[in-house]
C-alpha cells in the first residue's frame, strides 16, 4: 500500500537567494511590489504586516522571493496565506513549508525562522508553474490578519447558503442535542473500540453551532465513524455527496480514510476516501486499488486536505457507468477522476477490474488509520443527492 514518498510542496531547505536565479536560466521579468509599507498609503500605518513579493519569471514558470514583516505583536510561529488569481502551482519552496489547495496557498515557518519580533522580517522563496497571466497576489494575510487591512483580523467568511432544500438529504446536525449521535446518524466502531470517539460538538460548526467531531486514533481499534444510511438510499444509483470537513493534522504519508461507503456490489467491502503520501486518495478495499496511483506523478495530481479550516468536499459515484469525480472547494481534483479511459498514474489500477459498478448502501464519516496516524476531524452540512450539490 505504501507508495513512494511525496515531497511535493513541502520542501524546506535553506537556499541562499543569490544562487536562485543562476540555476533557473533566463530571467525575463523582475517585479518587486510592497504591500502595507509605511508611506505607500495612509491606511497602511496600522497594517499588521507587510509583504514584498519579488518575481523572477520565464515562460511557464517563476520563482518568488517573499519577505514578510510583522508590524503587530511578536509571534513565535507564522502562517502567511494568499490566493493566486490564475493557474499558478507551487512546485517547491525553501525556508518555508508551502502547501496549496486550488488557488489558495499557505506558507508556514520552518521552525528555525518562526519567531518574528514586532518590526521583524523573514524571507522565503518558492518556485511555481503558470500559464497565461501571473498577477501578483493581493490578499496576503499573516496569521489571519490581512497585510493590506487595518489590523482587524480577517473575519471568517459567512458561509454561502447551501441548497440543502433541493438535495435529497441534507443535515447540518443542528437538531442533535447532547453529545451522543442520534436520529439519522449513529456512532460506529467497526472493529473494536479503543480510544477513537465520535460525538456531537456544539463548539465547532461550519454553519449553525453544531457539527460531528471524530477523534481518530492510530490503531485498528481506534477506528470511529458516524454512519448514515438514509442519505444514500434517497439518492439512487448516481450518488453525489457534499460535506464540509475540518481537521487538525495534515494528511500523513501512511494510508488513512475519513469517509467510507459499503459497496453492496463488492461483497460489502468499502470504498474509502482518505489520503496517502500527504494527498487525497480513493482506495478500494477489496483489491487495494488506489486513485490516483501512488506514483510521484499520480500523487502530484492530487492535493492535500487543508488543516484547521473548513473545506468543501464533493464526490460523485456513478453506479450506472462506474465513474467517479471528486472536488475540493469546488475545483475538481484531476488525480481523483475515474472515467472510462485509462489515464497513466491516475485510474489504470482502478480500471483493471472490468465492469466495476458500485452500489453504496451507507455513508460513514470518521477516521480509519492503517499506518499509525491520528487526527481530529469535524464534519458538517452533509448533503446527498442524485445530481451535483455544490458548495
Ligand atoms: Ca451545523
Amino acid at each position: 500500500m505504501a507508495g513512494p514518498a511525496n515531497t511535493r510542496s513541502t520542501t524546506s531547505r535553506r537556499f541562499p537567494y543569490g544562487a536562485v536565479p543562476a540555476v533557473l536560466g533566463a530571467v525575463v521579468l523582475m517585479v518587486s511590489l510592497a504591500f502595507g509599507l509605511p508611506g505607500t498609503r495612509s491606511a497602511s500605518a496600522a497594517s499588521p504586516c507587510a509583504v514584498a513579493y519579488s518575481l523572477n519569471q520565464w515562460t511557464g514558470g517563476f520563482t518568488a522571493q517573499v519577505t514578510v514583516t510583522n508590524n503587530a505583536a511578536p509571534v513565535t510561529s507564522w502562517t502567511l496565506t494568499w490566493t493566486f488569481a490564475g493557474d499558478q502551482k507551487v512546485t517547491s519552496a525553501w525556508n518555508a513549508q508551502v502547501t496549496q489547495a486550488g488557488q489558495a496557498v499557505t506558507a508556514r515557518d520552518s521552525g528555525y525562522n518562526g519567531t518574528l519580533a514586532t518590526g521583524g522580517s523573514t524571507t522565503f522563496g518558492l518556485q511555481a508553474t503558470f500559464s497565461g497571466q501571473n498577477a501578483v497576489p493581493g490578499d496576503f494575510a499573516l496569521n489571519g490578519a490581512r497585510c493590506d487591512g487595518d489590523g482587524t483580523p480577517t473575519p471568517t467568511p459567512t458561509p454561502t447558503p447551501t441548497p440543502c432544500a433541493q438535495a435529497a438529504f441534507c443535515d447540518g446536525f443542528e437538531d442533535q442535542t447532547g453529545t451522543t449521535l442520534s436520529g439519522a446518524w449513529q456512532p460506529s466502531y467497526p472493529d473494536c473500540q479503543g480510544t477513537g470517539t465520535v460525538a456531537v460538538d456544539h463548539t465547532q460548526a461550519h454553519s449553525g453551532s453544531t457539527s460531528i467531531r471524530v477523534d481518530g486514533g492510530a490503531t485498528y481499534c481506534d477506528h470511529a465513524f458516524a454512519v448514515n444510511t438514509t442519505g444514500v438510499a434517497a439518492a439512487g444509483s448516481v450518488l453525489y455527496v457534499r460535506y464540509y470537513v475540518r481537521h487538525a493534522q495534515a494528511l500523513p504519508a501512511g494510508h488513512v480514510a475519513f469517509t467510507t461507503l459499503t459497496d453492496a456490489a463488492d461483497g460489502g467491502k468499502h470504498l474509502r476516501l482518505g489520503g496517502q503520501n500527504q494527498a487525497l486518495q480513493w482506495n478500494r478495499e477489496s483489491d487495494d486499488a488506489t486513485l490516483p496511483e501512488q506514483s510521484p506523478a499520480g500523487v502530484a495530481m492530487s492535493v492535500p486536505l487543508p488543516v484547521n479550516q473548513w473545506s468543501c468536499l464533493e464526490f460523485a459515484i456513478n453506479g450506472t457507468n462506474g465513474t467517479m469525480s471528486t472536488w475540493l472547494n469546488g475545483t475538481e481534483v484531476s488525480g481523483l477522476h475515474l472515467d472510462g479511459t485509462p489515464t497513466p498514474d491516475v485510474d489504470r489500477q482502478w480500471l483493471s477490474r472490468a465492469n466495476w459498478r458500485p452500489r453504496p448502501t451507507d455513508l460513514r464519516l470518521g477516521w480509519e488509520s492503517y499506518g499509525g496516524a491520528r487526527d481530529t476531524l469535524w464534519f458538517d452540512d452533509v448533503a446527498v443527492n442524485g445530481s451535483r450539490i455544490g458548495c
